[in-house]
């Protein structure tokens, strides 16, 4: 069922109110793969009345008045990416489309949308339930970070929205939980996984360099950032405290990972896989395309590539749903009128990091000290592709299914490190789940660079190459790989992207079209070594181009011919 977003559907729910009303800066497609909706879902399936209002209009109440107030809270998200992102391109240009939008023209969205609608609520209903903020842009800009559209130090998005509560990462476990606070009368204080406001710090606590101290000492910004990224795990993370101004912020330790159960509960709830028809009639969101027949199999990332903030909001713990859930979904489906037996993608944040863990990782949490794949495997990631081939083998097999694709990207270094199973699950995606050309994140080819993103270095890439070509002469196909690619990192110069320019085309023999500028989001090592010119592991000085021009032409360099 949709969540409600009109009077006329409540009266027919026959809801008076509604308990929480949700509000985001995207459509409103009800998926899997959209957080609020998820959100929505699960609150719903707890027993709450929800309902969800898209892309307001912030010069009236037309919408934001028209579900009434709710009983127990707003919840309010920019939606699934950070709004300055999806609005701008790395050269701060405004983004003419957007995949979320209905009919793809970006002007629906505001500038720091968190902000924006949480103001829009306080201007209608005063004084208001609580104000709930969540999602990527909440999450991610949670407590002082840097801001690379008005290039300085922001205090915590709570302050600066003037909202009430903050939730981060993944919400369903604390989102339910807080409702239930919220019925039952009782505090939050204690609550995993929010953020909220306080006149003094909370004791057991850590206390971070103040906003004023990060703000005004790139060192000290540094340090705050380390020892929020080491408070991140729900198995080890102490509680985080930071001054804002004359008030403290306050972080309580992560919620719990879902366990697998959990998770294909999520999974197994029954998303409409659509834009809300009224939501619709407003024109088609593009994003669909890629997410209406696509399969979440897991959560989580430690990849850590330091420009990736997927293990800030996901986790650094890989989490994975059963195969019976996954073939369950798979075979729903099937059942969509107009499923015409392709799934267009069935991975996560890394494809290949499906189904296996560090045991002392789930039983003790994340080292501080070493990261699990860079700079080379942790000798304690059993790396072990068997559950995927199985996986993808019985998919292939589901009634009603052409072709299942692996469009999420691989990580070479995991798939070679594979003694036993790496080989065999690359034969069976470029026999099967690969449709004319493999995308592939090297993201640059010169070692000094590559250090800077936490990335492997350029042999293995060759090797995966080679692997991936031989294997495509014993399937007899026709496929080759492209490359994702990001110029004007920090630590990179035009000379290191002539000599990317040169290899790709001696060595890989390819012209690379797929070449990004590099854009500093909120909460990256990356962002961290842009702002502060430093590499924030070794406190060397480094390198960052910031002039627009020399940023494009760093791009320039190797997609021109
Ligand atoms: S032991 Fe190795 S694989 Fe496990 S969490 Fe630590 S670094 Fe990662």
């Amino acid at each position: 069922m949709f969540l409600p977003t009109t009077r006329q559907e409540l009266d027919t729910l026959g809801w008076d109110k509604l308990d929480v009303i949700l509000v985001t800066g995207d459509s409103y497609v009800d998926s899997p793969f959209i957080g609020v909706s998820v959100v929505g879902q699960v609150l719903l399936k707890a027993g709450y009345r929800v309902g969800i209002i898209a892309q307001p209009d912030i010069h009236s109440d037309a919408d934001i008045g028209r579900l009434g107030e709710p009983e127990l809270f707003w919840g309010v998200t920019g939606g699934s990416i950070d709004s300055m992102v999806a609005n701008y391109t790395a050269m701060k240009k405004r983004k003419k489309s957007d995949d979320l939008t209905p009919g793809g023209r970006n002007d629906r969205r505001p500038n720091r949308a968190v902000i924006v609608y949480t103001n829009l609520i306080r201007r209608f209903f005063k004084p208001t339930r609580p104000i709930v903020l969540g999602g990527v842009e909440a999450s991610l800009r949670r407590v002082a970070h840097y801001d690379f559209w008005s290039d300085r130090i922001r205090r915590s998005i709570l302050f600066d929205a003037k909202a009430d509560i903050l939730v981060y990462g993944m919400a369903e476990k604390t989102i339910v939980a807080l409702a239930e606070r919220l019925v039952a009368g009782g505090g939050i204080e204690d609550l995993r996984g929010i953020c909220t406001i306080s006149n003094e710090k909370r004791e057991g606590y850590l206390e971070l360099p103040s906003y004023e101290d990060v703000a005004r000492d790139k060192r000290a910004f540094i340090d705050m950032f380390h020892t929020f990224y080491r408070n991140n795990d729900p198995l080890t993370a102490t509680g985080l405290c930071q001054r804002q101004d004359t008030r403290y912020l306050i972080q309580n330790p992560p919620a719990p990972y879902l366990t697998q159960e959990e998770l294909d509960e999520v999974h197994g709830m029954d998303f409409e896989r659509a834009q809300h028809p009224f939501y619709e009639r407003q024109g088609q969101v593009r994003a669909l395309e890629t997410i209406k027949f696509s399969i979440a199999t897991h959560r989580g990332c430690y990849g850590e590539c330091n420009f990736c903030s997927i293990a800030v909001h996901q986790g650094r713990t890989v989490r994975w749903r059963s195969e019976p859930s996954i073939l369950a979904e798979a075979r729903r489906l099937t059942r969509y009128p107009d499923f015409k037996g392709y799934i267009q993608d069935v991975g996560g944040p890394t494809a290949n990091m499906y189904g296996f863990e560090c045991q002392k990782k789930l039983a003790h949490g994340s080292c501080e000290d070493r990261r699990c794949v860079y700079p080379d495997i942790c000798p304690r990631l059993d790396v072990d592709h068997g559950r995927q081939i199985a996986l993808l083998r019985k998919l292939r097999k589901v009634k009603g299914i052409k072709k299942v694709f692996v469009a999420s990207g691989i990580r070479y270094d995991l798939l070679l490190g594979d003694e036993k199973h790496g080989r065999r699950y690359l034969r069976d995606v470029v026999a099967h789940h690969v449709s004319g050309q493999m995308k592939i994140a090297p993201e640059h080819t010169e070692d000094r660079v590559l250090r800077r993103m936490g990335k492997p270095g350029r042999d293995l890439l060759l090797a995966f190459i080679d692997l991936f070509y031989r294997l495509t002469r014993v399937a007899g196909k026709k496929q080759f790989l492209t490359y994702y690619l990001i110029a004007a990192h920090p630590g990179c110069t035009e000379r290191d992207m002539r000599r990317l320019k040169r290899f790709a085309s001696r060595t890989l023999k390819v012209s690379p079209e797929q070449v990004q500028i590099f854009t500093p989001t909120p909460s990256t090592f990356s962002s961290l070594m842009y702002y502060t010119e430093m590499d924030p592991f070794t406190m060397e000085r480094i390198f960052v181009e910031k002039d627009p021009v020399k940023k494009e032409r760093q791009k320039d360099i190797v997609v021109e011919r």
